[in-house]
């Protein structure tokens, strides 16, 4: 075996878990983690939910503590950037001026928000959340008060709401589609998110668009902040004018591929590689949200933005760079937490498949579940499912999914009926 390092460039999940499954069948073999953020590795999941709320420390999000890379002997170079890879070579050059060759290289860079360039989209206090930075200067501006407008109604938008909410400022939630989540959900659920933030005195202005943000040098803000004009509206697309103390964007992210394009590696809506997680060639692997991997269970691409695919597929990659036979099928899963709801989603709709719902339960109780459901030949399958408050259903629920069960509409909708027994003809 060559006597260079494995190399692991991002500093995130998928990162900390790779190295976890290397130490356990290379104990001795050198690695180099390179993250461009001078924190440890951290789980961006509580940014937005305990670290917004202010209940939890940074230090909850760290995926370990120092020691932990310390007893493994990993050398950490933290605030770091990985600029240039030359795959031939087997090359990287670092923000530092100095070069790392690697035997085998991890891609794990993530995911950059998608941003807005509308006019004032430069002002202070328009905020985006990706970093644990960005989560603290978010809550010192809730703790400050006022009224928030959160452009976007995703994941991110939902739940800075639903924090905002508990520190008792004014949101406003702008979003072109006709319900939050329109895209992953559909109406019918949709509206049952936009029923839960309207219950918690969110004002959501749907189907509405936003045209720019307007500025003023007047007003304070918070220290940190170096620039004198301040947001204090944001115009919509029917002109109308919404007063706002601050901004916070939440209208995507994409991959982080900049490092994999520049080095000519395949990227196409992440870096492209195969089931094992890997690239193909010049012992270069890929894992986490910057990932188009072929997932063998769904028998299609995929890239998936949420964090058991950073958990799970960083261990795999892991493996896989260690020279096991892996390979990685599981089914997507995620998980959000709003006020006093919570959730949790699996499976995988394809965009061009069309899907009806089936709600099993009563959403107006916020404990029910939903499920996609698609007609084959041979019957109804459930592409994806979610609970919200109906705990210990989310094993059930992949089953479903990964076996591709036909079922019986009728048992499905049925709370009666346990998800182990929905079969159709059973
Ligand atoms: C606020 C927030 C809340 C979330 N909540 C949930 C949730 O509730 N449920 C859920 O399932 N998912 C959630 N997610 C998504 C989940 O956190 C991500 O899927 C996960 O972080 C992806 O991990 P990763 O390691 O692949 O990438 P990242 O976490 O993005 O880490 C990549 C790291 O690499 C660094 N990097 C990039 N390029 C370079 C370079 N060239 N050199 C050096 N370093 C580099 C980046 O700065 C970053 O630190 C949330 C995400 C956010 C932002």
């Amino acid at each position: 075996m060559s006597s260079e390092p494995i190399v692991i460039v991002g500093g995130g999940l998928t990162a900390a878990r790779a190295i976890e499954a290397i130490r356990e069948s290379e104990p001795v073999t050198p690695i180099i983690l390179i993250g461009n953020e001078d924190r440890l590795p951290y789980e961006r999941p509580p940014l937005s939910k305990g670290i917004m709320l202010g209940k939890d420390s940074e230090e909850v999000a760290y995926t370990h503590p120092r020691e932990w890379y310390d007893e493994r002997k990993v050398d950490l170079r933290l605030g770091v950037t990985a600029e240039r890879l030359h795959p031939e070579s087997r090359m990287v050059a670092l923000s530092d001026g100095s070069e790392v060759h690697y035997d085998r290289l991890l891609l794990a860079t993530g995911s950059v928000v998608r941003k807005l360039t509308i006019p004032g989209h430069d002002l202070n206090g328009v905020h985006y959340l990706r970093t644990m930075g960005d989560a603290e200067k978010i809550r010192a501006r809730l703790i400050a008060g006022g009224r928030v407008v959160i452009v976007g109604a995703g994941w991110i938008g939902l739940e800075v709401a639903a924090a905002a909410r508990a520190h008792g400022v004014e949101v406003t939630i702008v979003e072109p589609q006709p319900t939050p989540l329109y895209g992953v959900v559909g109406e019918k659920v949709g509206a049952w998110f936009a029923d839960l933030h309207r219950g918690h005195g969110v004002n959501l202005k749907l189907g509405v668009g936003v045209t720019k943000f307007e500025g003023g040098s007047h007003g304070e803000d918070l220290p940190f902040q170096s620039s004198h004009r301040k947001v204090t509206a944001v115009v919509t697309s029917e002109g109308e004018r919404l007063p706002a103390d601050m901004v916070v964007v939440g209208v995507g992210i994409l991959p982080n591929t900049a490092l994999a394009e520049s080095a000519g590696l395949a990227v196409d809506n992440g870096i492209v590689v195969n089931s094992s997680l890997k690239v193909g060639k010049y012992g270069i692997w890929a894992a986490g949200d910057v990932a188009n991997w072929y997932n063998p269970t769904f028998e299609t691409r995929m890239r998936v933005e949420h964090w058991a695919n950073a958990y799970n597929g960083g261990y795999t990659a892991g493996q896989s760079m260690t020279g096991q036979e892996v390979t990685y099928g599981r089914v997507p899963f995620f998980y959000s937490d709003q006020y006093d709801v919570g959730l949790e989603y699996a499976g995988f709709v394809p965009r061009d498949v069309q899907t009806e719902v089936v709600l099993r339960g009563d959403p107006a109780t916020n404990a029910f579940m939903a499920f996609w459901v698609t007609a084959h030949a041979s019957g109804h399958r459930v592409l994806a499912g979610m609970h919200v408050n109906v705990w210990d259903t989310v094993d059930a629920i992949k089953a479903l999914v990964r076996n591709y069960t036909v079922v019986d509409l009728a048992k499905l909708a049925d709370p009666g009926v346990p998800l182990d027994a929905v079969a159709a003809g059973r």
